[in-house]
């Protein structure tokens, strides 16, 4: 279960002075929002004055996340990467969602790796009304030339607007590819047994977070994590080692360990965010295809066993999707089904003889609804069900007759069209006489599939067919 922190233990700490340069009242309310983790302590101002210097590092120990947060920048976006409290999702809610990364490395064509860097920054999936879309470049060194992969780092850089990673083991190589860049924090990626020590001297310098790397063993990452935090490197993402095929099982269970140490041992060696590299599903001879297609499902797993950070090398949309799309709905807050605004939608040119439905404001059901009705003239209501879905906001009390009669009503659709029929949901069909006698409008029975709701209009609204 998640570490719970007091409100009041946190109000003790904070300057007490209710200024509300935070955005709340007082300080109380502040603290009750950070013991929830719904705002940041960097809000409260005054706290970072010399002062409070003190309080200031007991709130920072107190309210450490199991897994540390590590954020990532470039001059204008920042991504923030591990941040979580709880093993499991349903315990709370899973902040800051799998930052994906897309690999160029410094020994492509220049052409090439620009389009590759434009086509990660445009990548845009609309689902349920959210944009789904990627997040960081990663820039790998192949050429082992520092000054060739410096020039290439800022190349990218001038590009995009994504947070960069920049990978090589080799410190001079890293170096050039840091110094290529202004008002960034990137991610070091990595340090190894054989460089530690140079990476970490880059990290502190540079004031960059760094990934430890120990493939397949995790005996030597945490003592590479001890050593570099002794060192005085305190940003750190582990990567315990990414392999496919025979190697899965493995892997897996490695990053399961990991956090399971972190957030049920409260091991600090384990609290770090987790970095998966599912691009090596690229090495070896087989079809590009069939790469993809490992990598594809290598980050879903991994997605899955807690990874915070992944780098993908394909920017295919077939083989994306299913990544972006399942990373969303585990990062969904379990406790906030996804809801759209309640109200009416004019759909196309209704007229006065247009067909009025109703529906939920479940995002999912929402949006299929709005994509059955798509080439048709008519009103949709939304009803307010705290986004449930048609069946469940019926069994739970959230979709009854009087809210149908309340939305039609302060709606104002009784002003817009001339008849008085509504057609509901299928699902909704045990409302349906209770709607009719509280509203006075006659309720039609839609289908239970909204697929079928154009022929449903044309044959019982219009009587065609
Ligand atoms: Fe209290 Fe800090 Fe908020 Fe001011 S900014 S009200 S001191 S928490």
């Amino acid at each position: 279960m998640p570490k719970r922190v007091s409100p009041i233990d946190i109000f003790n700490l904070l300057p007490k002075t209710n200024c509300g340069e935070c955005g709340e009242e007082t300080c109380f309310a502040f603290a009750t929002k950070l013991a929830d983790r719904k705002v940041d302590l960097e809000l409260c101002k005054p706290l970072f004055e010399e002062s409070f210097k003190e309080n200031l590092e007991k709130l920072k120990a107190l309210l450490r996340p199991a897994v540390l947060e590590v954020r990532v920048r470039s001059p204008s976006r920042e991504v923030r990467i591990g941040g979580k409290v709880v093993m499991y999702r349903h315990e709370l809610r899973y902040d800051n969602p799998t930052a994906i990364a897309i690999a160029v490395s410094d020994t492509m064509p220049e052409e090439e790796m620009l389009e590759k860097v434009k086509r990660a920054e445009d990548f845009k999936y609309r689902y349920i009304g959210m944009d789904l879309t990627l997040d960081m470049i990663a820039v790998r060194c192949v050429s082992g030339d520092p000054d060739r992969f410096g020039e290439r780092v800022k190349k990218v850089a001038e590009a995009t607007e994504m947070p960069l990673i920049l990978c090589s083991y080799d410190p001079a190589v890293m170096e050039s590819g840091l110094s290529a860049l202004k008002d960034s924090r990137p991610l070091i990626y990595a340090a190894n047994k054989g460089n530690w020590k140079e990476m970490a001297d880059l990290a502190l310098m540079y004031g960059c977070p760094l990934v430890v790397s120990a493939p397949g063993d995790l005996n030597l990452l945490r003592s590479l994590t001890k050593t570099l935090l002794e060192y005085g490197v305190e940003e750190l993402v582990l990567d315990p080692g990414t392999y496919p095929d025979e190697g899965l099982k493995t892997t897996i269970n490695n990053f399961t360990m990991l956090r399971r140490c972190a957030c049920e041992l409260e091991d600090e060696l384990s609290g770090f965010p987790l970095l998966a590299a599912p691009i090596v599903a690229w090495k070896g001879d087989e079809d590009p295809t069939i790469k993809a297609w490992k990598e594809s499902y290598l980050a879903c797993m991994l997605i899955l066993r807690f990874a915070d950070i992944l780098i993908l090398n394909s920017i295919e949309t077939w083989s994306i999707l299913p990544v972006v799309i399942l990373r969303q709905n585990i990062y969904n807050d379990p406790v906030k089904p996804v809801s759209v605004e309640p109200g009416l939608r004019v759909i196309g040119k209704p007229d006065r003889s247009s067909p009025v439905l109703y529906t939920t404001n479940f995002a999912l059901t929402y949006y299929t609804v709005m994509e059955d009705l798509r080439d048709l003239d008519c009103y949709l209501l939304v009803i307010d069900t705290e986004g449930l879905s048609v069946e469940s906001a019926v069994a739970g009390g959230k979709l009854t007759a009087d809210k149908v009669a309340e939305a039609i009503k302060e709606t104002g659709i009784e002003k817009l069209v001339d008849h008085r029929k509504i057609i509901s949901p299928g699902m909704a069909a045990r409302i349906s006489g209770e709607t009719e006698e509280v509203s006075g409008w006659e309720v039609l029975v839609g289908p239970r599939d909204s697929s079928g709701i154009k022929d449903f209009i044309k044959k019982r609204f219009y009587g065609e067919g």
